[in-house]
């Protein structure tokens, strides 16, 4: 039989999420946008119902999807890398010469409805923070005191490319729950990942899936994929890109680029980093904070007191070339996993689908 089950609402699993010491977070539509935000028990608990988005280069738009659907819309700019890899953290103070390193910070935390590409950038992530001789044991911290509530798009971004480069968009690993919403009875098919999936829906009110409840899932995420706004061809990709290093498109793109750094703060595999560090006048203390940096920040260029990339054709070419390169030739994966988050948060609606074609 199918450990599969179905669920008729949210409501008792994010309660057992709570009773297990976890805080729930989940998408809730806040000013403008669905944000990945603590979902605090009371009259509006629980994910925002009847939203969807309209996503385009440089543009982003929710309006009423008329069916009640609590995921009708594809993935905001949130990703699992705000919580494993958050935007700043203290490393350590120093006073009077003696230094305390900060204790890590990891409260159980459960994300609620993330997606097939998080999951990818997750594993992504994974490699980076975890893998080589200096494995991240703050990252390790954080990561594993995640519960992850997987969700199959149902409703693909216009800018997502997940289907063409296998990330998605149906969950096929890294998740401890994945949900599929279906409708015609509204419902939710709740499928376990893992054996600390299977023991939250085993606590649940629920009844076994059937054959059609499984199919119906099936469906959902096959018209996900031929909905897909756009796609990536990655073979050769990696071969092209190094091939290109002199073409003109990069200055073109640097004449549009603005160098805000948008793409590299929404994008779920971007893992830099640089270190801050204050002086509290009042009592000498000395502290160290780590937070993102950005492959466009021109001070993020300097060797030896001046910028390597001094245009933004260069760090454009830079974050591309990075993504779809030499990523694999570090970590033996791409560095995009399709999300289209930096496509939708380009304020100049630069598209690197479009750019990967002109460069082919
Ligand atoms: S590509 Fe777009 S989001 Fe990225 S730095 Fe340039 S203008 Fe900003
Ligand atoms: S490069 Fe863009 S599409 Fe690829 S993972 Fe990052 S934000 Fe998503």
């Amino acid at each position: 039989m199918s450990p599969a089950v179905v669920l008729d609402s949210l409501g008792p699993l994010i309660g057992a999420l709570r009773a297990s010491g976890h805080t729930v977070v989940g998408p809730v539509a806040r000013d403008g946008v669905i944000r990945l935000t603590e979902l605090v028990p009371g009259p509006d608990d629980g994910p925002t119902a009847g939203r969807a988005d309209e996503q385009a280069p440089g543009s982003y738009r929710l309006r009423d999807d008329g069916r009640g659907l609590v995921f009708g819309h594809a993935a905001g700019p949130d990703s699992i890398k705000r919580w494993t890899h958050p935007p700043r953290s203290e490393l350590f103070r120093m006073r009077g010469g003696v230094v305390e390193r900060t204790p890590v910070e990891a409260p159980k935390v459960a994300l609620l409805g993330v997606r097939a590409c998080d999951l990818a950038a997750l594993a992504v992530q994974d490699r980076v923070f975890l893998g080589g001789r200096h494995p991240d044991e703050a990252y390790r911290a954080r990561r594993e005191a995640l519960f992850l509530v997987a969700v199959n798009c149902a409703v693909p971004g216009g800018t997502c490319f997940c289907a063409s480069l296998g990330t998605g968009p149906r969950v096929t690993s890294g998740h401890d729950v994945v949900l599929t919403e279906l409708t015609g009875p509204h419902r939710f098919l709740a499928e376990p990942g893992g054996e600390r999936g299977a023991a939250l829906l085993a606590g649940l009110p629920s009844r076994p899936a059937t054959a059609a409840d499984l199919e119906a899932a099936r469906e959902v995420s096959e018209r996900a994929a031929r909905r897909m706004g756009r796609r990536v061809d990655p073979d050769g990709v990696k071969e092209r890109l190094a091939a290109r290093r002199d073409s003109p498109v990069w200055d073109e793109i640097g004449s549009r680029c603005l160098t805000c750094a948008n793409c590299t703060m929404v994008c779920p595999t971007c893992f830099c980093v640089t270190v801050e560090d204050g002086t509290g006048l009042a009592d000498g203390t000395a502290v160290r904070t780590e937070r993102w940096d950005s492959c466009f920040a021109l001070e993020f260029t300097e060797l030896g007191g001046a910028p390597v990339r001094s245009s933004g054709g260069a760090r454009y070419r830079q974050w591309l070339s990075h993504k779809f390169s030499t990523w694999a030739d570090q970590f033996g994966t791409l560095g995009c996993v399709g999300c289209g988050r930096c496509v939708t948060w380009c304020p100049a609606g630069i598209d690197l689908t479009e750019e990967l074609e002109r460069l082919r």
